[in-house]
């Protein structure tokens, strides 16, 4: 067996893994290299097609897709899922969640940008990823938490090896176990490693987001209670996140129950998502000057953003959103905002500054929190203690890989697994 990582073994997100087993070959995860997108583009500069993203190195190569079996897309950041439309030949493609992925991919063929590259071509068929179930190129998908919704880890078992691919993760979720075997139809990678002690890990590709990340790490239950902590007797919240970061908003959403809010959403991706989430702890109103479509859930204007209210909201709509709350008298003398960092960071802008001077104009408090979407340095021992990795441990996804590598070794005291 051949493990080929094309891409992203040296950069945050890109990951391109070729898997070479006899006849079989399959690929985890096409990504765009946003490192690379960001040093050629920059607002008027802008790409001019697929062609040129490859010369770049922005997104993978025709020929690295050549004989494929099948594509399988661990969870839809943009780093990770990648332009379908690059795909140069009739392949499978097995996604998290074609309900997700429709919704995202008629935004995108909608877009003036280069984001109209995202979708397939006709030739590229579709297919949605059952957990737990070994399918016909004996691999498995086995939920993880992460700050997109879904995720997936894979498990591929191999003629002679079997091998995991962690994907982007983290090992502590926003969700309780029973909501998160809810949501995800079953226990996270770790705990199913952990009970089902059968099947062994032979190599492990394991990503290292925050591998030499100096920030203070904040876990979710963390930030859970800073959160909570900050809100309590407060008349208004905003909150801003990610559109498919569900349990980001499902806790948000648990808390202003707790707290007898209402939540209202001023924001189309994130209604769409959160339709989709079964048994919400309660029910969010839409807003209509925001959320232009028919969706189920109960609308609301504006004007009648009444006080006690949660409002979750894009990053990149909170500013228009808390300007017209003040044009329409809905903005309280009380309102907090809690802006979380957006992951992958450098996928979206980081206009921080000019969003803390809105705040400030209007005589908003305003916090930022970073809880990240994936482990921190200090519970890979965990995790290594867990997966168990027989012969090798290979590096994706991380912009330290001689930290990574050096970190690993450290840990494995017997020297009997190689390390690259
Ligand atoms: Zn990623
Ligand atoms: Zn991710």
């Amino acid at each position: 067996m051949e493990i080929k990582i094309l891409n992203g073994s040296t950069s945050i997100g890109g990951n391109f893994i070729r898997i070479e087993d006899g006849d079989r070959i399959i690929i985890f995860d096409q990504g765009i290299r946003f490192d690379l997108m960001k040093k050629y583009y920059s607002g008027f500069i802008i790409p001019r097609g697929v062609k040129e993203l490859r010369d770049i190195g922005a997104i993978p190569k025709p020929e690295w897709y050549e004989g494929a079996n099948s594509i399988y897309i661990s969870h839809m950041h943009l780093d990770h899922l990648g332009a379908l439309s690059n795909i140069p030949h009739e392949l499978k493609v097995k996604l998290p969640s074609m309900a997700v992925y429709e919704d995202m991919e008629e935004k995108w063929g909608a877009s003036s940008t280069w984001l109209s590259l995202i979708p397939r071509k006709y030739y590229v068929e579709l297919e949605e990823l059952q957990p737990f179930q070994t399918d016909e190129n004996r691999v498995m998908a086995i939920p993880v938490s992460h700050s997109a919704y879904p995720a997936y880890a894979f498990i591929y078992f191999g003629k002679d090896e079997t091998v995991l691919y962690t994907g982007d993760f983290r090992i502590e979720s926003f969700l309780n176990e029973n909501v998160f075997r809810k949501l995800n139809q079953g226990d996270d990678l770790l705990t199913f490693l952990e009970e089902n002690k059968d099947v062994k890990i032979d190599t492990s590709i394991i990503e290292g987001t925050n591998i030499g990340s100096d920030r203070i790490p904040i876990t979710p239950s963390e930030a859970t209670k800073i959160i909570e902590k900050l809100a309590r007797q407060r008349k208004q919240l905003l909150a801003t996140l990610h559109s498919l970061d569900v349990e980001y908003a499902y806790m948000l959403v648990s808390m202003a129950e707790k707290m007898k809010m209402q939540v209202a959403i001023a924001s189309v991706p994130l209604t769409k998502l959160l339709e989709k989430i079964p048994n919400l702890p309660s029910k969010p109103q839409a807003i209509i000057e925001y959320v232009d479509y028919l969706t189920p859930f109960p609308r609301t204007s504006i004007e009648n953003v009444k006080e006690k209210t949660l409002i979750l909201v894009s990053y990149r709509e909170i500013i228009d959103l808390i300007k017209d709350l003040n044009l329409a008298g809905s903005l309280s003398k009380d309102c907090l905002a809690i802006i979380s960092e957006p992951e992958p960071q450098i996928e979206e802008g980081s206009e921080y500054e000019v969003i803390a001077n809105w705040f400030s104009m209007l005589g908003i408090e305003s916090y930022r929190i970073r809880v990240s979407g994936h482990y921190y340095q200090y519970q890979l021992k965990t995790i290594l203690e867990k997966v168990k990795p027989r012969k090798s441990i290979k590096i994706a996804h991380t912009e330290k890989p001689k930290l990574f590598l050096k970190t690993l070794k450290k840990l494995d005291t017997t020297s009997a697994v190689s390390i690259s």
